[in-house]
């Protein structure tokens, strides 16, 4: 009987990997535009937007920081306790890279000491039960 050349395919098990390669994390805000929403007229409105259906907890729990939708008030408040919103927290302290910032590097105007960015976690209406 004549001998079959073909051997297993097994190259194919190699295509399961780019798979993973293609899927890219949902992209979320960048710090930069989330100092943007802290300023207080911008987070206000962020804060109490309308009641949209299509969004997360109909857009009415927002964390700021994160740029994030909650489904109710006790989710968001369970938010503010875990790592990922201490951490952008953190993160937020760290002045943006401005544009004043990179003239005073490149020795362009007097040195001004970079002020402190105070951020906490936005306050929460007590009293929800
Ligand atoms: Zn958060």
């Amino acid at each position: 009987m004549g001998k079959s050349k073909q051997t297993g395919n097994h190259k194919n098990d190699k295509m399961k990997n780019i798979a993973k390669k293609w899927k890219t994390k949902r992209r979320t805000k960048d710090l930069d535009q989330i100092h943007s929403d802290m300023k207080p007229e911008t987070a206000a409105k962020l804060l109490h937007q309308e009641v949209d259906l299509d969004v997360t907890g109909c857009a009415q729990h927002y964390c700021l920081h994160c740029a994030r939708y909650f489904v109710d008030m006790r989710a968001l408040k369970e938010h503010f306790k875990t790592k990922v919103h201490k951490k952008r927290l953190k993160q937020l302290r760290e002045e943006p890279y401005t544009q004043a910032e990179a003239e005073r590097a490149a020795g362009m105007g007097s040195y001004i000491a970079p002020k402190a960015v105070n951020v906490t976690t936005q306050p929460v209406e007590e009293d929800m039960d």
